[in-house]
């Protein structure tokens, strides 16, 4: 019998299952707290279970360990990881520091299929999506890393390769599992989903009135420049995408922030900022700002950075809330998919 990722389950999925296997309900609490607390590595280090319990729970799931093929630490002090998942796959995940803590970036799928062309996650497709267990694992193991600098990871961001709402299901389990205050307790408001625009799952999403932070990749103001970059423009183009966040704004009374990476020549106008600004008026929003990191594999080239602030400042001028976002492990190519780019190219020396 295929072996359960034991990090896949949620509290009350625990719960359930203890019943189904004659145990009682308050082993969830105590197996919760060796996962994501004590954060053991193995079945056997869970000692307050009876042996029986252990032995059900070895017959019936694993620790499917992230091996790390690869890790860097910025100067800044951002680290990113290449993991291997238990099948050979390599993933990455990446740690950011900031004033107010520790956060962490991670996959939901190996590559991705959107096909954003200033995006190396996608150059090869995507291979397959992650398990929630796959997901939690990566939070799991930066802890670990922090733990030995008596560190927290105290935010998550939901950014890293794949488009999470193309693997909708296990990034909520996800988001249940990390958030459970018995185990590694990340609020809600701490947890950040970012997708490139899906609006079916916009609305699923909008409707479990969670107050998780939600993000849109939008890079364009216009459909015909978007569809460019994004070719998910084409299925959900920019008019029914703002209709999906008005949805999410007025169901949750929360704010979108827009990701929009300007990229040199292509998106980073004056007129875009103007045509940006108006497409998203009346919306209660905030847009990042991501000088883009140049990405080998494409064409695409840095914004100056007097147009940088320029392009700001228009928006500032329309009264839209507006930030750059702070580069971060810019010498460790910590741009989404870069390292795992190019450790498919070295693999198959492409
Ligand atoms: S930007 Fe995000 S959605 Fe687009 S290809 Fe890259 S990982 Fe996928």
């Amino acid at each position: 019998m295929e072996k359960t990722n034991i990090y896949d389950l949620t509290f009350e999925e625990w719960e359930n299952w203890l019943k189904e296997n004659q145990e009682p309900a308050y082993r969830a609490k105590q197996i919760f707290d060796w996962l994501y607390v004590k954060r053991v590595d193995s079945i056997e280090q869970m000692t307050n279970l009876s042996k029986t319990l252990r032995q059900k729970l070895e017959d019936q799931f694993e620790f499917q360990a992230l091996h790390t093929l690869n890790q860097h630490t910025s100067q800044d002090g951002t680290v990113k990881f290449l993991f291997q998942l238990y099948d050979g796959h390599a993933i990455e995940t990446v740690i950011m520091r900031h004033d107010y803590g520790n956060s962490v970036c991670v996959t939901t799928q190996v590559g991705c299929k959107m096909g954003c062309t200033f995006c190396a996650s996608t150059l090869g497709g995507v291979a397959r999506n992650l398990t929630p267990g796959e997901i939690v694992a990566q939070v799991v193991e930066s802890q670990k890393i922090l733990d030995k600098e008596e560190g927290r990871v105290s935010s998550i961001v939901v950014m890293g390769s794949g488009e999470p709402f193309d693997n909708y299901e296990p990034t909520i389990q996800f988001i249940r599992i990390v958030n459970d205050n018995r185990g590694l307790n990340i609020g809600q408001r701490h947890i950040t989903v970012s997708t490139s625009g899906i609006i079916p799952r916009i609305y699923d999403f909008a409707n479990l009135k969670w107050q998780v932070g939600f993000a849109v990749s939008l890079h364009a103001p216009n459909d015909e420049l978007r569809t460019r970059l994004m070719p998910i423009n084409r299925k959900y183009p920019l008019k029914k995408l703002m209709e999906a966040c008005h949805y999410y704004v007025n169901t949750t009374n929360r704010r979108i922030t827009f990701e929009y990476a300007l990229m040199g020549n292509v998106n980073d106008q004056d007129e875009h900022a103007e045509e940006l600004a108006n497409l998203i008026k009346d919306l209660k929003c905030h847009v990042n700002l991501i000088p883009v990191n140049h990405v080998p594999e494409r064409d695409y080239v840095r914004t100056p950075r007097n147009q940088i602030f320029n392009f700001k400042k228009i928006l500032e001028k329309h009264k839209v809330n507006v930030t750059i976002r702070r580069e971060q492990g810019g010498d460790i190519e910590a741009a989404c998919g870069q390292l795992r780019a190019k450790h498919i190219k070295h693999e198959f020396k492409l």
